[in-house]
């Protein structure tokens, strides 16, 4: 595509990164197709094509953004089922990610949005914070019915819907320590990131993770000072509370790399593997942190991805259970992890189904389904509509916004993937996953 920036546009660094995305572009419209808002609403603003235009033009004439492009890049999932399609090597990602900011810098919300991402920005990263909210969404719980009927109020109503109604307490095993693994054969040092939101809603993601690398022979370290990869605020534009983030994990990761090595940074939520292995980038511009966030990401690994080079042993017990494997996007497009996680089920004795249009989103994606529950919802009745035609007794995962989502309309239990390998390897069985498939292993 042709480009027409000055060259003292071009002197902005991020201007001129957007510049060479957008010159890759030859309007094929392929990605049209595999865009999951294109897909629900028909609509060519919506489709990758679409805001790559609605882009361009913002960059190029240099202007705020305007209430017509916020709305096209705010219903835009960051899905990247576009990348997975784009045959010219498009980096929609980059692109989108600095029309974000943008928007962040240029145009002022009305206050209820403003306020509702303010919250979600001051809240969800925090552990602590995002507990005592969960704690108080109680308390709203009467008034859903209300709240969705104001159209303002709507992403209050989709909060308050995911709000699980128990919580677990925080789990030791995420305060920042070591974690031996065991046996004569030391296999692996890894770190583990112990993240925001997920430490929160699941905390025994973590830990089976932990378990399970321990047993087999992987020294585990949760080091300290790391938090939120920074992913949530990013997709809202946030920059500096975004590279903050970043930053504050490349200090703690290379203090950990200095103290004894790592063999990977363990991540067991792809929405945030995607963002750490696109540290290097983030930073790119900060010569103190260039290098190490390049490192950083260098070392990041999702936990399947690991295991799937750590040639496992035979499995304890072959469960047998017919699954269905949901890829996240942040999984399949952002990270290009497909086949890892089917294979890992497989050989731990799982028959692994995947439902029909995987590469379409479920609608989570990070804030989405709260900012924007309409389309959210009508994806994530399309995505169990098509894993339940899988006649699968299970869904495995590995994203928490995915089994937040899915499990919020599904009949089936929902689980991370690592705690499905971990049951075979030895490990308790699942909250909510029946023992009907089991079959000895032998
Ligand atoms: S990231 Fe997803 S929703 Fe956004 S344009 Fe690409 S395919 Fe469409
Ligand atoms: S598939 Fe790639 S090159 Fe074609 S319109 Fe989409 S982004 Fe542009």
């Amino acid at each position: 595509m042709q480009t027409n920036f000055s060259l003292a546009q071009l002197a902005d660094p991020h201007v001129a990164e957007s510049e060479k995305i957008l010159r890759k572009c030859v309007h094929c419209g392929f990605c049209t197709a595999t865009c999951p808002t294109y897909v629900t609403l028909g609509n060519e603003l919506d489709s990758p094509r679409g805001r790559i235009y609605l882009i361009k033009d913002m960059l190029e004439n240099g202007r705020p953004a305007d209430k017509e492009i916020v709305t096209h890049i705010d219903r835009c999932l960051s899905c990247l089922a576009c990348m997975t399609t784009c045959p010219s090597g498009v980096n929609y990602m980059h692109l989108v990610d600095h029309a974000r900011a943008h928007i962040q810098e240029t145009y002022k919300r009305p206050l209820l949005d403003r306020l509702t991402r303010a919250i979600l920005a001051f809240v969800l990263p925090y552990p602590n914070r995002f507990r005592a909210a969960l704690k108080l969404a109680g308390l709203g719980r009467p008034f859903i019915g209300l709240f969705e009927k104001l159209p303002a109020l709507k992403p209050v109503a989709a909060m308050l819907k995911l709000a699980p109604s128990s919580i677990s307490p925080a789990s030791p095993k995420a305060s920042p320590g070591t974690h031996v693994g065991q046996g004569t054969k030391k296999r692996g040092r890894v770190a583990i990131l112990t993240g925001c939101a997920q430490s929160v809603l699941d905390p025994a993601i973590n830990d089976t993770t932990i378990s399970l690398l321990t047993r087999l022979g992987v020294e585990v370290v949760v080091p300290e000072g790391e938090g939120c990869c920074g992913a949530l605020v990013h997709h809202m534009g946030r920059e500096d509370q975004a590279l903050a983030s970043a930053r504050r994990n490349v200090d703690a990761w290379t203090r950990a790399i200095e103290q004894g090595g790592l063999d990977a940074i363990i991540i067991t939520a792809s929405g945030c593997g995607t963002t750490i292995k696109d540290y290097g980038f983030m930073l790119r511009l900060d010569p103190a942190y260039a290098e190490k966030a390049a490192r950083v990401s260098s070392l990041a690994k999702d936990i399947t991805e690991y295991l799937a080079a750590l040639d496992l042993p035979e499995p304890v017990r072959k469960p047998g259970t017919v699954v269905a494997y949901h890829s996240a996007c942040s999984m399949q497009h952002g990270q290009k992890i497909t086949r890892q996680p089917k294979e890992l089920l497989a050989k731990a004795g799982f028959i692994v189904r995947e439902p029909r249009e995987g590469h379409l989103c479920c609608g989570s994606a990070g804030t989405y389904n709260i900012l924007q529950p309409d389309i959210s919802a009508k994806l994530r009745d399309r995505k169990v509509k098509n894993i339940e035609a899988t006649g699968a007794e299970i869904v495995a995962t590995g994203n928490i916004g995915c089994i937040t989502q899915i499990a919020s309309a599904a009949k089936l239990p929902v689980v991370h993937t690592i705690k499905l390998l971990d049951w075979a390897y030895g490990g308790p069985k699942p909250e909510g996953v029946s023992e009907s498939g089991l079959i000895a292993a032998e």
